[in-house]
């Protein structure tokens, strides 16, 4: 059991670059984004909570994430391991998830922080789809889908997310710096941080993590 924290921007390729490791390596994938999004999409109580902090752009509160995140974990406990990809996000969850894994003789093998300016996510944020049936992402105008607002595997509608609008973004770089970033303190103290510069191509990206987790 192996398991990895991604840690970075948002638009950082975070989401992107977790879902080709977990096809390459066979270890399951865990966005506490998509999480949310689907609690919120289903309207479940803990979804139209949920709800109101994401179209701000601020951080739901721990005791609304922290049971579901623990139930997805256990779900999983067949698995090979997991990618975390947007958990933790504060200090605290990080301590969270220590004590977690810790339950079950687990810890977090590698995080990885995926480096990219401000300026670089407000671009890509601007120019980001995806298609509410599968996931897939694209970003307008280098990755772009064959068919003018529609999902190139599934034929599916593609949308924006509504916290991608710039304001909302601005507020999402906000707290990533003042309330994540510390994180990557606290992971270079258990000696087990990387960085990698998440401006080069996906591909350079992806081979560079490769190395990190192999
Ligand atoms: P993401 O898809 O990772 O960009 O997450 C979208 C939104 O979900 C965030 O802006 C937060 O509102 C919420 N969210 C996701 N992960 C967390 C987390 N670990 N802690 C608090 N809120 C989160």
């Amino acid at each position: 059991m192996r398991n990895f924290v991604f840690l970075g921007p948002p638009g950082s390729g975070k989401g992107t670059q977790a879902t080709r490791l977990s096809q390459k390596v066979g270890i399951r994938h865990l966005s506490t984004g998509d999480l949310l999004r689907n609690a919120v999409q289903e309207q479940t109580a803990l979804g139209m909570q949920a709800k109101e902090y994401m179209e701000k752009g601020d951080l739901v509160p721990d005791q609304l994430l922290l049971g579901l995140l623990e139930e997805s974990m256990n779900n999983g406990a067949m698995s090979k391991g997991t990618i975390l990809d947007g958990f933790p996000r504060t200090v605290p969850q990080a301590e969270s998830l220590r004590d977690m894994l810790n339950k079950n003789n687990m810890k977090v093998d590698a995080a990885v922080l995926l480096e990219v300016s401000d300026e670089e996510v407000i671009k890509r944020l601007s120019g980001r789809w995806f298609c509410t049936t599968c996931q897939r992402t694209y970003n307008y105008p280098m990755h772009a889908p064959k068919k003018e607002g529609i999902c190139d595997d599934d034929g599916h509608e593609l949308q924006r997310r509504r916290d991608d609008e710039e304001e909302v973004v601005r507020k999402r770089l906000h707290i990533y710096r003042e309330r994540t970033a510390p994180i990557v303190d606290f992971y270079r103290a258990e000696s087990i941080l990387t960085t990698i510069c998440g401006e080069q191509s996906p591909d350079k990206v992806f081979s560079d993590l490769l190395e990190v987790i192999q």
